[in-house]
This record gives structure tokens, sequence and C-alpha cells, in this order.
């Protein structure tokens, strides 16, 4: 629902990309947007704001509340506001599907780290990426056909698929399943402390 991609706190001063977490209005948690995106929701009328205690503001009771110490603050005319955190778009119904991003991180995420033939945990940096049917076999880039694999039972399958090269997949793979909230735990590592709660519950 959101093209802009947040940044990382502490990565990026620019307080209008900010990550602030998106809940609908059951306050299950739908994504992550920029500062920028969750001012305009909340500035419209779609979204009110939620404090640390839980509680939910309008755009005009936001302003009103005084800064905490370490909050990020956005300069207004007339001051300055606290950029919200967690917005709750209190007409939004839906839950979205999960649709987990085809990367090589997630992939990693979902084998585990581990090689899919011989089960062993190297060390990342000598992990790779392995197409089951080889792309000279017209092995395609998708979640069914891309595995981690250690360098050394990479470089014995070459360009064979596993039964020709007599070696036998751990498990079947296949697009992961993994909740909005765990996608969204994934996407940032040190998400705020107010996040927790809807986290959690999703
Ligand atoms: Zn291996």
């Amino acid at each position: 629902m959101d093209e802009e991609t947040p940044s990382l706190p502490g990565h990026e001063r620019d307080v209008l990309n900010l990550p602030v977490l998106l809940l609908n209005r059951y306050f299950a948690p739908v994504s992550v947007a920029t500062a920028r995106r969750a001012l305009v929701l909340l500035y419209g009328g779609a979204a009110q704001a939620v404090s640390e205690g839980g509680d939910t503001y309008d755009f005009s009771s936001w302003l009103t509340l005084p800064p905490r110490g370490g909050d990020d603050l956005l300069p207004i005319v007339g001051g300055s506001v606290r950029v919200p955190r967690v917005l709750h778009l209190t007409r939004y119904e839906r839950t979205p599907r999960a649709n987990v991003r085809l990367s090589r991180r997630n992939l990693m995420i979902r084998d585990q780290f581990q090689c899919q033939y011989c089960a062993r945990r190297p060390s990342q940096r000598d992990l790779n990426l392995d197409h089951v049917v080889p792309r000279s076999r017209g092995g395609a880039d998708t979640w069914e056909n891309l595995v981690v694999s250690c360098r050394s039972c990479n470089l014995k399958k070459g360009r064979r698929t596993p039964s020709e090269a007599g070696m036998t997949l751990l498990r079947q793979p296949h697009a992961p399943r993994w909740s909005t909230a765990t996608q969204i735990l994934l996407l940032t590592r040190k998400p705020y402390e107010e996040w927790d709660p809807f986290l959690k519950a999703g």
C-alpha cells in the first residue's frame, strides 16, 4: 500500500523517512510506511496516531502532546510535531496476504542458513544460492527452484539436476508463509518498542 521504502531508525537523519508501523482497524500490522506518508494519512483523517500507552489521537490532538525525550520531532509553524511510530488506519479492514519478496536474504532465512544438500551450516560467505534445475537448462529464479547450498555441494552438482548428480534435497523448496508481522520484523531489525505489542500479537 506504500511504495516508499522507509529507512531504519538511526540510519537516516531525515525524520520524514523514518519508519512508522501501520495497523488496520483491528489493530493488526499491515505494513511499514515512511513518516511522510504517515503524517499525510494522519493529517487527512484516514488514520490516528497511537501513543506509547496505546491511546489514539487525531491530528489536532496529537499536536498538543508534549514531546518526550528521544522523540523524533518535525519542525512545523509555531513549534514541532512528534513523528508517530504507530498509526491506526481507522477504516482499513483488510489484512493483506503475506507476499514475501524473493531475495538472497529471504532465501537464507527460509533455508535457515543451511546447505540444502549436505545439511551443513558453514559461515554465510561460504553459502551460495543454487538453481535446483540449472539456469542453463531453463531453471527459473523462483522460490521452488532456488535453495541455499554450500560451495562444495554447489561445485559437486555443477550443471546437473540433483538426481543426475546423485544428490537429495533436505526439503522441497517453496515460498515461505510468513505472517505480515514476521515480515515487518525481518524488514526492520530494530523496530521501536512501541511496535512490540502489535507485532507480537500478529
Ligand atoms: Zn553442502
